[in-house]
């Protein structure tokens, strides 16, 4: 097992890692940048270093200064998180170039995956359901309109080289289509360095759910089954759960089996998720896999009592996974809710000091989180504060659960979107499990908020 490890994340990311790190009995560094020299993760590891100011570029992505701190503490290996380096191959090439270990898959299926043209190829070859379109790149607006002429519209066009919800354009009609085409294309090249654009059928009322996998570095890959995260704004995911109160026992079966061939075609180590997005009559299309933990991996760890941040280190060392497909089962339901620094209707943020920070506890409610009272809440990074998360029996309860546990919550000096979680929870279509991807923006314009 490793001795000590680099963290190159920040916030409660990072604080998560360091407490895995901690039960693993491996020393941690952080790494903080200018804005965070107060932040719990730098307060919590064994070691910090400061890798540069407040803009992301110059600390958090800058690969030169994470090299840096990893030679002058010893690191032996790098953990990056979420967000940032996660899902950068060259950094990840970089950290085993210098000796170090990648806490991560290989940097070669990491470059599959990042790149979405390349990934549905794959796919294709692998027998994993695609959502109709173009059969790879689109590169001219004639090709583009053949393509639509088969699918019909609404169509979506979207950035080979695109992430995190941006590099899409949704179109409706022919005549939107080739300036919508060519602004894709050109705003693909500004913001990724690549031109390349796919179409896809634009699904009008699917659900988004998602397999989380772990595989060792000895042949092992297994599912963890899966989670449901329609609720969106902005394509950004507000609340999670798993298991998906969607699905029946035979549409699980078939989309963890999808999953699983989807990381096996790429050879994939580690903890990684294939998102799919599926129709109301269970007709389910591969979207795109990220290479990394993602924010909800606790709603898994719940249900399946797999710590997946131990399992991510020990694979990363060379350990076989001390389970088996078998071994999993599902007990429970767990239920997440992000808690942003934000307007709970407004979504403009809202950094600053937190005057007074209360946690809820209790029986079955977890909070990943680096607040604390009294810190301050820089304005550069993203506007996550935290994590809640609640388990219970069945999703009844967890709902009740999450309910006690969001009204202790006390956080002053910031506004919260703690409102927006309250109501949500309290709405009968979330209850009833009735919703798809659009559920929660409609919501909100039909209310006005
Ligand atoms: P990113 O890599 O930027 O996260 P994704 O391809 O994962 O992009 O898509 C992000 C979100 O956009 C999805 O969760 C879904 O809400 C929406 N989306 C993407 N593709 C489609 C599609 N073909 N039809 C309908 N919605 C889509």
């Amino acid at each position: 097992m490793f001795h000590k490890i680099l963290i190159a994340n920040r916030g409660e990311i990072a604080v998560r890692i360091i407490r895995a790190c901690k039960e693993l009995g491996i020393l941690s560094v952080a790494v903080y940048s200018e804005a965070d020299r107060d932040s719990m993760h730098a307060r919590l590891a064994d070691e910090s270093v400061c890798i540069g100011p407040a803009a992301s570029a110059k600390s958090y992505l800058n690969i030169a200064a994470l090299m840096a701190a990893a030679e002058l503490t010893d690191a032996e290996a790098i953990h990056p998180g979420f967000g940032f380096l996660a899902e950068n191959a060259e950094f990840a090439d970089i950290v085993i170039e210098s000796g170090l270990v990648w806490i991560g898959p290989t940097p070669e299926s990491m470059r599959i995956m990042g790149d979405k043209v390349t990934a549905k190829k794959k796919m294709e070859i692998a027998g994993v359901p695609l959502v109709p379109g173009s059969d790879g790149a689109v590169e001219t607006i004639e090709e583009a309109k053949a393509v639509v002429k088969k699918s019909g519209f609404p169509i979506i066009i979207k950035a080979s080289a695109g992430g995190g919800g941006r590099g899409m354009k949704i179109v409706h009609s022919e005549a939107s289509l080739a300036n919508a085409f060519s602004m894709c294309k050109t705003e693909a090249g500004a913001a990724f360095g690549d031109e390349t654009v796919f179409i896809e059928k634009f699904l009008e009322e699917p659900r988004h759910i998602e397999v989380q996998v772990l595989g060792d570095t000895h042949g092992n890959l297994i599912h963890l089954f899966e989670r449901e995260c329609s609720m969106q704004r902005n394509n950004q995911k507000v609340l999670e759960e798993a298991p998906s109160p969607y699905l029946d026992s035979e549409t699980r079966e078939k989309i963890c089996a999808a999953g699983l061939a989807a990381a096996r075609a790429v050879n994939y180590v580690g903890a990684g998720t294939i998102e799919f997005l599926m129709n109301s009559d269970k007709s389910f299309y591969f979207m795109e896999m990220n290479t990394r933990i993602q924010v909800e991996h606790p709603v898994t760890e719940w249900i399946t009592g797999v710590d997946l941040i131990e399992w991510q280190i020990r694979v990363a060392a060379g350990d076989k996974l001390d389970f088996t497909q078998d071994n999993i089962k599902i007990k429970g339901h767990a239920i997440e809710c992000r808690i942003n620094a934000e307007h709970p209707f407004k979504f403009t943020p809202s950094p600053g000091t937190v005057e007074l920070y209360h946690a809820p506890g209790g029986r079955s409610v977890r909070v990943d989180s680096h607040l604390y009272t009294g810190y301050k809440i820089p304005p550069h990074y993203d506007s996550m504060i935290g994590k809640i998360i609640t388990h219970a029996r069945d999703r009844k309860k967890c709902i009740r659960r999450m309910q006690r546990a969001m009204d202790e919550l006390v956080i002053l000096g910031v506004t919260t979107n703690q409102e927006l979680h309250q109501r949500l929870l309290a709405n009968p279509g979330f209850q009833k499990a009735d919703f798809n991807i659009h559920f929660l923006e409609k919501w909100l314009r039909q209310m006005r908020l």
